[in-house]
């Protein structure tokens, strides 16, 4: 479910070629196992077409229910007639009306991917892309706007191209016989402020459920960075019901970061929560080892390793904080506000580590089994504090 009440959907897409089963199957499944609960997948051509009922079908017997979006450009209407059943293992439909075809054939073979939708009963996803704009609406509004006493400038031309394109293809996909409340609408741009200003302007302009996110958002930093600006503050304005950071990995990189990136977008927004949110301080000169640092990851990574199998076990597991923090500074202080924490020698400091729980020192670790010890503590203070779920 999208939209309305319903939690901000995470979703995420595959890089592999959809064609090779096996490949799309398995990162499909890292996926979802990181927490996506959406993925989208490629379909661009007959083998991919072909491949999507054979991936549905190997994810369900592995017990993954997660939902696939099928993403068509240019051919979509001839893919999806020459493979029903490739319409009928999709959760959703991804039509970008910017390249559905040109001129004369944009808007029959526009209906003809509708209609399949219909006709399977499966929800759109209208996602219009500025790196794919109807060349054809941009310059019909260019036209009108160099006509203006007062012409606007040329990006806010762009910005209302994009949006016009989204809502027009809405209206037309309605007209076609989709009820309203199967349409999402997706408007990805690749600036931070030009995403603020389309979604803005979506929001007030219409009901849709709105997909959010930076298209081409870059790598590595940047890439985080200009994905939380842009969707925080939407976010923050209560607009968006699913969202996607749009990273591109480094080569040999995790797909899964995506993932990650939007899930704790939205946990330290306070708007969801998926995983135990570790607080841990920078560090300074204070802290001059590495052993701060190797602790702070090695409970992070525990955290993110167990974390699948506490959510199937415990309720509620996911809220907790735990503190890591590298001296008498500010350990104890942050300590005490986390449901568990620990706080580390200094430099210089008595080589002891007191750990904090619900606010109170309950033990205090030495010796060279910190990490170890306090992960013990971490399962044990779950086993206690967490109610099991039931079978
Ligand atoms: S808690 Fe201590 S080690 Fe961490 S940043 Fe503050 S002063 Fe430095």
């Amino acid at each position: 479910m999208i939209g309305g009440t319903a939690p901000i959907v995470v979703q995420s897409m595959t890089n592999t070629d959809t064609a090779d089963v096996d490949a799309t199957v398995e990162q499909v499944a890292a996926l979802a196992r990181a927490g996506s609960e959406l993925v989208r997948i490629t379909v661009n051509n007959d083998a991919a077409a072909a491949a999507v009922a054979k991936i549905r079908e190997r994810l369900d017997a592995r017990g993954i229910a997660t939902p696939l979006v099928g993403d068509f450009h240019f051919n979509g209407h001839k893919l999806l007639k020459a493979h029903p059943e490739c319409a009928e293992s999709l959760a959703k439909l991804r039509i970008n009306p910017g390249n559905v075809g040109r001129g004369t054939k944009r808007d029959p073979q526009f209906a003809e991917m509708i209609e399949v939708a219909c006709r399977h009963g499966k929800p759109v996803r209208i996602g219009v892309n500025w790196g794919s704009l109807d060349q054809d609406l941009l310059t019909r509004l260019m036209d009108e706007n160099s006509r203006l006493a007062e012409p606007l400038p040329a990006i806010e031309v762009m910005r209302e191209a994009i949006v016009a394109s989204a809502l027009e293809s809405a209206a037309r996909a309605e007209a076609l016989g989709l009820a309203g409340d199967r349409i999402v609408i997706s408007a990805k741009v690749s600036g931070v402020q030009d995403l603020i200003s389309v979604y803005r302007n979506l929001a007030r302009r219409c009901q849709y459920p709105l997909h959010v996110g930076l298209t081409e958002a870059g790598m590595g930093s940047k890439g985080i960075v200009a994905s939380t600006a842009g969707i925080g503050v939407l976010l923050q304005d209560g607009i968006g019901d699913t969202i996607r950071v749009s990273l591109t990995p480094e080569p040999g990189g995790d797909r899964t970061q995506e993932v990650i990136v939007a899930q704790e977008i939205l946990q330290t927004m306070g708007l969801r929560a998926f995983t135990p949110m570790v607080v841990a301080c920078p560090g300074c000169g204070r802290t001059t080892s590495t052993y701060f640092q190797e602790l702070a990851q090695k409970i992070q990574t525990h955290i993110r390793h167990r974390m699948p199998a506490w959510r199937k076990e415990r309720v509620g597991v996911e809220e907790m904080t735990v503190a890591v923090m590298g001296c008498v500074v500010n350990g104890p202080g942050e300590s005490k506000h986390a449901n568990i924490g620990i706080s580390l020698p200094g430099t210089g400091e008595v080589p002891v580590a007191p750990v904090y729980e619900d606010g109170g020192k309950t033990v205090t670790l030495k010796g060279q089994r910190i990490a170890e010890e306090f992960q013990e503590l971490v399962e044990r203070y779950i086993e206690r504090s967490y109610a099991r779920r039931a079978p």
